[in-house]
């Protein structure tokens, strides 16, 4: 008889969304009259920008012709596009990435889960405490973080490393040596970003106890304060120790079209009994084995990104989202909350007043205001007492939330 992954099934529910969709549904049934603002959506809304529109008919028209027709995509990517993400995210700022060490895929979130099949199965891995839930989540599912705790929501074979307004919400080196050490920055839920030379301490300590960085950099183009590294690959020694992984959802608006890469340099390299394993080459064979590449269409529509008019483009996309941000922060600031986020994120991440936790203050704020956030403590125990809204909605909607929030 057949059995299960029975990892798969050490895996609690993932109650956060399902929970807030209940409680938005009882507030909507019990007040019919009033209008709800969400800001606790994680997807994008405006539309792509005219550049990759323009970029999409073109592909799509070449699939008309037998002479322009693609078939499947070279596993890896198209030289173009990974020349052109070479050349501008990392090249233009100083990091010495080859365009061969990009490898273009359909998301960052499927390769964030993915990358760890390069390494051994009783791998350790550090995450930040509150996090990205696919970090853990995949790991549990390859059978690698022990046990389950209910009660204090913790994985016994994971190392957790807490993210307060004490460090700043960026993570102290643990005091037990991982393997694997997942960093996002620009932080998905905190907001928080990590300056260069916190950022520089992580990857000299990667490379002192033989640890791998997994850096998640899918909200770089928010970054607007100066001493904020764009790419893990500025510090040096990065090429070393470290794995970078971009996307095209949040800076683009392709949540929906479906486009990232994961950068591994040739120098990420390990000795197995004696003969120098190159990661970078585990991962083209993991690629070219179970992926058959990105769609040429939309590989098209990433290039489109690079050009001058895309740039321009995707710039005034970031900077409305980032107008929204702003106003919340400081309508908040205003209001007398304890914020944090906001600056160089879509995220603005702020204090339960008077000792809430998450949940009850998510209640009172949807109770009081009609706005709907998404509790902290969804994302990990020390998410608890803080509160995550998003700055994906429209200006007029983030307006008068902020103004409701005031009014209480
Ligand atoms: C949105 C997001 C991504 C992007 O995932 P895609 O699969 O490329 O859409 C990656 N990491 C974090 C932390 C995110 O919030």
């Amino acid at each position: 008889m057949y059995r299960p992954n029975e990892d798969y099934l050490k895996l609690p529910g993932s109650y956060l969304f399902s929970t807030i969709g209940k409680k938005v549904n009882a507030y909507t049934e019990a007040n019919p009259d009033k209008k709800i603002i969400r800001l606790g959506i994680g997807d994008v809304t405006q539309p792509l920008c005219p550049a990759v529109i323009k970029a999409l008919h073109e592909a799509v028209d070449e699939q008309a012709s037998a002479d322009s027709f693609r078939g499947y995509a070279p596993d890896l990517g198209y030289e173009f596009l990974r020349h052109a993400m070479a050349e501008n995210d990392f090249r233009a700022r100083g990091c010495d990435i080859a365009d061969d060490e990009v490898f273009i895929s359909d998301g960052a979130k499927s390769d964030s889960a993915n990358i760890q099949e390069i390494f051994a199965r009783n791998s350790k891995i550090a995450v930040c405490d509150p996090v990205y839930p696919v970090y853990v989540d995949s790991n549990v599912m390859a059978g690698r973080c022990g046990e389950y705790d209910a009660n204090s929501g913790v994985w016994s074979n994971v190392i957790y490393m807490p993210c307060t307004s004490e460090n700043g919400f960026a993570p102290d080196y643990p005091t037990e040596t991982p393997d694997i050490i997942y960093l996002c920055f620009p932080n998905n839920p905190t907001g928080a970003a990590i300056t260069k030379d916190r950022l520089q301490g992580w990857v000299d300590y990667a490379n002192k106890v033989g640890a791998v960085i997994i850096f998640d950099a899918a909200y770089e183009a928010y970054i607007s304060e100066e001493d904020i590294p764009h790419s893990i690959f500025e510090c040096e020694g990065a090429r070393t120790c470290a794995i970078e992984l971009r996307s095209f959802s949040k800076n683009a608006g392709f949540t929906g079209l479906r486009l990232a890469a994961t950068v591994i340099p040739h120098d990420l390299k390990v000795k197995v009994e004696g003969t120098e394993i190159e990661m970078h080459s585990l991962w083209a064979r993991r690629h070219g084995t179970k992926y058959n590449g990105a769609p040429y269409i939309v590989q098209k529509a990433g290039a489109a990104c690079y050009t001058d008019e895309g740039k321009a483009q995707l710039k005034e996309m970031v900077a409305t989202y980032m107008k929204n941000a702003h106003f919340i922060y400081d309508g908040l600031s205003e209001a007398g909350y304890e914020v944090y986020g906001g600056k160089n994120s879509p995220y603005v991440w702020l204090k339960t007043p008077n000792n809430m936790t998450s949940w009850e203050y998510f209640d009172y704020l949807l109770e009081k205001a009609g706005v709907v956030g998404t509790p902290g403590s969804g994302f990990g125990p020390s998410g608890e007492h803080y509160f995550r809204l998003t700055a994906f909605g429209s200006y007029q909607n983030s307006v008068e939330a902020i103004d409701r929030i005031k009014k209480i």
